[in-house]
């Protein structure tokens, strides 16, 4: 006899775990079903996000920074240290103990909410009177039916054709968080958000970087001049960024790797690396979902079919996360597993996705939300925009990291809040902001009449606002 919940969950990241940990705050029983397993074999949830994305490559973001600050930045503060070594396997084995700790607490989440855990490969088998058979091949094999099932199982790093991942010389995310030796030369295929980041980790702990980036502008997405400042800032560090490159073969050798491309200007250029990091994008998972089975609509890159409420082809199965359409971000991930939960429960879950933060953890640190200035005046939109230096700012003078600006869009005539970008110290708190004040469709003055506590880096946020009316107080 199967068992039988009102909600099986397959994924435990971000997406899922969440909508699992929902759904059974809504009352409803809930399962949830996840692959992923530590190096003792043990369950690991929490995803891609926990195990190979967002906790670790920010674990060693701030170690890696620490240890830049230390080199490079704190004599200005009149503190100098000798024989500073660098231990590596601590370094990694802290990154280690953060996911740990993570995936411990999101099994202490499910005990604490009711969300019964099976590790293992979860696949859609049939449609039933109850609702649908999901059969769960792991450590004990299980017959589960659910009411409801949401499809949460993510996305794998892409791999370059004909390149595949070694993760000893050509290296994914995955590779790239756990190299034993700092790398004398690295190389890095895509100058995203991954690449940047991971590229920023290593250059910090003394290797030399190259990233190779298909797209002739350098971080397309982006704010043009959130994106200049951000390049100029890479420069000033050492981080070697090509654009416009076309590569046109990858071989290992016995020493490491090289990289054959075309330049911008067409011609022909060769990188010899020790390893290399493919950060290209990601692919949806689905094999092994039981798709083709039971009739789950796919599209024709891999992604599970959803509508704006995240419901699929099929009745009473959802999808949500990497493994449907919109940004591969956890925290979009999380937003649509809640709506989902809710709406399972007979509730009105949303996702606003004109308001979801984009953020990169390098340093400076780039985020931003809402509209770049070059979507308006594609959509021939009326638009004032104002923004404020760092520099001018006392409390990043003090902080010592003056680097960027922030800056706001505002539609010329009602004042309301389109985008806000900012390049600088801490921006990935200080987005948040912006966003509170875009979900309530609030303007610029809004911002500019809220008091900020002095000093603070948001005060920058407050004149930016203040100059889209060139006013500012100078504060
Ligand atoms: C290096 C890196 C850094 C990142 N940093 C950030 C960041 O700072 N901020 C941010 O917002 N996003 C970041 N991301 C993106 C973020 O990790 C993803 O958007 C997020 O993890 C997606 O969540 P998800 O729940 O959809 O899928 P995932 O996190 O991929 O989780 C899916 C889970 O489902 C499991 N699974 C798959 N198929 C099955 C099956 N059939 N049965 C059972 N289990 C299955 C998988 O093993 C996995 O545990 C980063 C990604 C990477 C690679």
């Amino acid at each position: 006899m199967a068992k039988q919940f009102d909600v099986i969950v397959i994924g435990a990241g971000p997406g899922g775990y969440i909508a699992a940990i929902r759904a059974a705050q809504l009352g409803l029983s809930v399962a949830c079903v996840d692959a992923w397993s530590n190096a003792a074999g043990k369950p690991a949830p929490g995803g891609t996000c926990t195990n190979i994305g967002c906790i670790p490559s920010k674990a060693l973001l701030q170690s890696s920074e620490n240890y830049e600050q230390l080199n490079h930045h704190f004599a200005d503060h009149g503190i100098t240290a000798s024989g500073v070594t660098l231990d590596l396997a601590t370094l990694l084995g802290r990154k280690d103990t953060v996911v740990r700790q993570n995936n411990e607490g999101i099994l202490y989440l499910f005990k604490k909410n009711k969300v019964t855990f099976f590790h293992g490969t979860g696949s859609l088998a049939s449609k039933t009177d109850f609702g649908w058979s999901v059969k769960v091949s792991g450590t004990a094999d299980e017959d589960l039916e659910g009411r409801h099932v949401i499809v949460a199982t993510g996305s794998t790093a892409r791999e370059l054709p004909g390149v595949p991942f070694d993760e000893e010389k050509i290296l994914s995310n995955d590779g790239a968080l756990r190299i034993t030796a700092v790398p004398k030369k690295l190389g890095v295929i895509g100058g995203g958000v991954i690449g940047l980041e991971m590229g920023s980790v290593w250059r910090r702990l003394g290797s030399e970087v190259t990233i190779l980036e298909a797209m002739p502008d350098f971080l397309a997405a982006v704010d043009r001049d959130v994106a200049r400042e951000a390049r100029k800032a890479f420069d000033k560090q050492g981080l070697v960024i090509q654009t416009g490159v076309n590569i046109t073969e990858v071989k290992t050798t016995g020493k490491g790797v090289t990289v054959h491309y075309t330049d911008a200007s067409g011609a022909e250029q060769k990188l010899a690396v020790s390893q290399l990091m493919v950060s290209i994008g990601r692919v949806p998972n689905t094999q092994g979902l039981g798709a083709e089975t039971v009739g789950l609509k796919l599209d024709e890159r891999g992604f599970v079919v959803v509508d704006e409420d995240c419901l699929t082809n099929l009745s009473n199965v959802w999808a949500v996360g990497d493994v449907v359409r919109g940004p591969m971000l956890a925290h979009k991930a999380e937003e649509e597993g809640v709506a989902v939960a809710e709406r399972i429960a007979g509730q009105h879950g949303h996702v606003n996705f004109d308001t979801v933060p984009w953020v990169i953890y390098t340093s400076p640190e780039v985020s931003w939300v809402g509209k770049t200035e070059q979507a308006l005046k594609a959509a021939g939109r009326d638009y004032k925009t104002g923004s404020f230096p760092f520099m001018a700012n006392g409390r990043a003078r003090a902080l010592g990291d003056t680097t960027g600006f922030v800056k706001i869009l505002a539609d010329a005539k009602t004042d309301e809040v389109l985008g806000v970008h900012i390049v600088g110290p801490m921006a990935s708190e200080l987005i948040a902001e912006a966003v509170a004040i875009m979900e309530f469709r609030g303007a610029a003055e809004d911002i500019a009449r809220i008091c900020h506590a002095h000093p603070t880096l948001s005060e920058a946020v407050r004149e930016a606002a203040l100059a889209v009316d060139k006013r500012t107080l100078n504060l």
